[in-house]
């Protein structure tokens, strides 16, 4: 029976996680999860499940949680998040929260040798220098990518040297306005970006997608997983979303992997690692139907979340924890319709180049960083713009 903590657990990918969890309750036990506001369904899979352990990040959802009842112990504040992961007994940690609110949980559970299914890439974009270090560390700690193009290419990379690695190739839908033009980008509406025409996701991804910004987060997030440089990571936009991602040796050999577009598949590999579960229940890839893949380049005028997110990438240092603040605070001001879907990537770029590069920032550094950014774009993108 493998003990896991799921931090997001009614999002997205905790949908889907519990979904296998209910499926496969032989193999599988929650041992605690998180919110950050969704009380009443936390309570509810709470109850179902029989997990003993409830964290609720947000401080008006806590409160108004004492009028809920559940026989779950429940607590709020990251201090008592981070008390927990250190002490409990688990064996996995399902780190599936939106945001850069991620990265003090994994590195907690580093430092508790744990080993993290980590479906929250704005961790390793904003510290994954910090998370590389304490890996190295903590020898017995691991992280398995969720990530569908992460776990393809960690799927890819089984059995082979990293020395014979030539590029990692990730794979991009495109996402809604693949081919929109420029002017017609103008004019993009909320609910226009939050429809994906392949993935079902949470709505802070699904913005991210349709700004190409997702696969700009993915370069770097693939940087700090696979240990490679930037120069070795090539994006290609692949519309059908079938080849998850790609590895490209030395000998020119590919090995890609491919499938439905469906997260719960990468979800269940971190659950079952190293072995697989069966998933008769999902629709099964038929290659005889599948008819043509399309591969194109990225088109980086249209898309310059891209581009902006390579060029704070390998500048490295602090600049990714701005890139990614800048993000989280644009798409939030997007979803409130405060500004228009063209600002994002204006926002960004403005505070990548207001906020000078701090050298191997620490932690301590690191949220001070992306708090000020924060601030920043709050208080002054209508003079930005
Ligand atoms: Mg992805």
């Amino acid at each position: 029976m493998k003990k896991i903590v799921i931090l997001g657990a009614t999002g997205s990918i905790g949908d889907s996680t519990i979904a296998l969890i209910r499926k496969f309750s032989k193999q599988y036990q929650i041992v605690g999860a998180a919110t950050n506001t969704s009380v009443s369904k936390l309570f509810n899979i709470a109850d179902e499940l029989d997990i003993p352990y409830l964290h609720i990040m947000d401080d008006p959802a806590y409160k108004s949680s004492k009028k809920l009842s559940t026989k779950a112990k429940v607590e709020s504040s990251m201090t008592s998040l981070l008390e927990f992961l250190a002490n409990a007994d688990y064996d996995l940690l399902i780190a599936a929260m939106v945001g850069n609110i991620g990265l003090l949980p994994v590195l907690e559970a580093i430092k508790a040798n744990k080993t993290i299914a980590l479906a929250n890439k704005e961790t390793l974009v904003s510290g994954g220098h910090l998370v590389q270090e304490l890996l190295k560390k903590h020898p017995k700690s691991s992280i398995l990518p969720v990530d569908s193009e992460h776990s393809a290419i960690f799927q890819c990379l089984r059995g082979e040297s990293k020395k014979e690695v030539k590029n990692i190739w990730l794979t991009a839908s495109g996402g809604s306005f693949r081919n929109k033009s420029l002017e017609d980008m103008k004019s993009i509406s909320v609910k226009d970006a939050l429809t994906h025409p392949n993935w079902d996701m949470g709505a802070k991804i699904t913005i991210d997608s349709s700004s190409m910004m997702n696969k700009g987060l993915e370069v770097i997030e693939a940087r700090w997983l696979f240990d490679c440089k930037f120069d070795q990571i090539k994006v290609v936009v692949h519309p059908q979303s079938i080849i998850h991602s790609a590895v490209e040796f030395q000998d020119n050999s590919f090995i890609a992997q491919m499938g439905q577009p469906d997260m719960t598949v990468p979800i269940s590999f971190a659950l079952s690692y190293p072995n697989r579960n069966t998933l008769n229940h999902l629709k099964p890839l038929d290659l005889t139907t599948l008819g043509s893949l399309q591969f194109e380049a990225p088109d980086l005028t249209r898309f310059p979340c891209l581009k902006l997110a390579f060029l704070a990438g390998k500048t490295g240092h602090s600049a990714p924890t701005v890139l990614n603040a800048a993000n989280e605070v644009a798409v939030d001001l997007f979803l409130k319709q405060k500004i228009q879907f063209l600002d994002i990537p204006k926002l960004i770029k403005n505070s990548l180049s207001h906020f000078k590069v701090y050298k191997s920032p620490n932690l301590d550094k690191i949220l001070e960083i992306d708090n000020e950014t924060r601030i920043y774009i709050r208080n002054n993108y209508e003079d930005i713009l």
